[in-house]
């Protein structure tokens, strides 16, 4: 039994945790990370960084089908999925590496296992306990499913569609969110026949309604299939795969089905709620500044209510170690939030859509301007379609910019700027882009909505 004092303790080592406990060291503080599990937590070692490896991996399934068209003979033969897994994983492990590495390098104590918090200022971790003037929470979140939903056999989270050693030939897919339409998409290009099943009546139900139009078009050209509004009522498995029926009766039959139908914060069990905080259905409830309801305790990423993304993971942690060092930071707006869908086509959005633009202002006081990327030379070059929108208040700033096609999510950086600076398309318009980039099409559109389109 041991004790170790800090000035601050953050309990939880994933994108939120380990951001604040490099900031908080790069500030002067002493500070100790405790981590159940691997330091990088969700995102990097079962999130965004392992998907990622998949979804290049059925890009590159995709280019080498459709490599004739640009001139290329190759045939495509298969998912050799041994490798796939090998790239996955070597991918996830360098950065593992490099992440131990940086925290080593800044001086943070690593402190391994599950810990408890005891106190406003202390977390038990087995015998150890560890002391902070100041405490951040950070335990991030776990695949969510829904009432009388098992997860076994057949039927499985994104952790587990991770580690499968084989190509489905047919799945079902419970939701079609982000996470959801990401895997669908993976499978798709690797030949397997994809099911969407999706209470909402569009798919990526979050985005604005143009863009979740599109992206249907695309997913049924693609051969993904799908049935929206209407909910899931039940799953049989047998030996041959699972049966899921529907609340209108209809049936489909799969070999798996994959749940993601969101994640849940993962604050059960750690003491949060008996040394006082406040806790509402598993989210820690904070200010505006990331604090609780005890003095000297913070929380941060996916246990926090709203958008549930590793970059507001890394913003909320920068954002609460800068606070404890009294450098008053400027307070994150979801809204200004950066979301990116990963697939093919991917989505990138930022700001208001157009049905919220137009509750909050009226829909004779914004206006829209939609540039199609057949216009646009590069996005031809790539054989990419889609469109790029921009939402702004009439004589006033872009409030909201949408984006579906190729790659996209490399053109949401400029967007958010334009959001949270709220730029007028005016004060814009004249930013020179690269000819021939994806990222004139974002220049065009601002263009357009400033009265002097281009090409438009
Ligand atoms: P986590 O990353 O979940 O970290 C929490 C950490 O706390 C974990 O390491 C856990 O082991 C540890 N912990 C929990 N309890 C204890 C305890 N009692 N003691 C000690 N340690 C504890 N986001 C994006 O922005 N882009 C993407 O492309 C993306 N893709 C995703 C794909 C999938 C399949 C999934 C599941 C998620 C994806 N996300 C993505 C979301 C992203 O992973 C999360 O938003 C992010 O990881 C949240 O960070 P966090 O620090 O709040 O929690």
């Amino acid at each position: 039994m041991s004790e170790h004092t800090f000035d601050l303790v953050v309990l939880g080592g994933g994108s939120g945790g380990y951001a604040a406990a490099l900031r908080a060291s790069e500030l002067g503080m002493t500070v100790g990370l405790i981590e159940k599990s691997k330091v990088g937590g969700t995102c990097l070692h079962v999130g965004c960084i392992p998907t990622k490896a998949l979804l290049h991996s059925a890009e590159v399934a995709d280019v080498t089908r459709e490599s004739a068209k640009y001139g290329i003979t190759s045939t495509f033969e298969g998912v050799d999925i041994a490798a796939v897994t090998a790239y996955r994983q070597e991918v996830v492990a360098s950065k593992y590496k490099g992440l131990q590495g940086l925290l080593k390098a800044r001086g943070v104590t690593t402190i391994e296992g599950a810990g408890t918090l005891v106190s406003p200022t202390t977390v038990q971790v087995g015998d150890d306990t560890v002391t902070g003037k100041n405490v951040i929470l950070a335990t991030g979140s776990y695949s969510r499913s829904l009432p009388g939903l098992d997860i076994g056999g057949r039927v499985i989270t994104s952790e587990q569609a991770l580690e499968l050693d084989f190509v489905p030939k047919k799945v079902i897919v419970l939701g079609g969110g982000v996470i959801g339409v990401e895997f669908a998409s993976v499978w798709r290009s690797w030949g397997t026949d994809v099911q969407i099943i999706e209470a909402l009546p569009h798919l990526v139900p979050n985005e604005d309604q143009a863009i979740s139009k599109q992206f249907e078009r695309a997913f049924r050209k693609r051969g993904i299939s799908y049935n929206l509004g209407t909910r899931f009522q039940s799953v049989t498995q047998n030996d041959d795969g699972v049966v899921v029926t529907l609340e209108d009766g209809k049936t489909f039959e799969a070999e798996l089905m994959l749940v993601a139908v969101g994640r849940g914060p993962a604050t059960a069990n750690l003491g949060f709620e008996e040394v006082g905080v406040t806790v509402d259905r598993g989210f820690v409830l904070t200010n505006e500044r990331l604090a609780t309801n005890i003095p000297g305790v913070y929380a941060v990423g996916d246990i926090v209510p709203g958008l549930q993304l590793a970059h507001r993971g890394f913003q909320h942690g920068i954002f609460v170690a800068e606070e404890i060092a009294g450098l008053n930071p400027v307070v994150i707006d979801d809204l200004n939030i950066p979301k990116v869908t990963y697939s093919d086509p991917e989505v990138a959005s930022v700001g208001l859509s157009e049905a919220k633009a137009a509750e909050k202002y009226g829909a004779e006081n914004v206006s829209s301007y939609d540039y199609n990327l057949a216009g646009n030379g590069k996005s031809h070059i790539l054989g990419t379609a889609g469109i790029i929108k921009v939402i702004r208040v009439n004589e006033g700033p872009v409030i909201g910019v949408h984006m579906i096609g190729a790659r996209v999510g490399e053109l949401i950086g400029e967007a958010q700027l334009a959001v949270n600076w709220e730029a007028y398309p005016e004060d814009i318009a004249p930013l020179l882009h690269a000819h021939p980039t994806q990222s004139e099409a974002l220049g065009e559109a601002f263009l357009a909505l400033a009265g002097k389109p281009l090409h438009a």
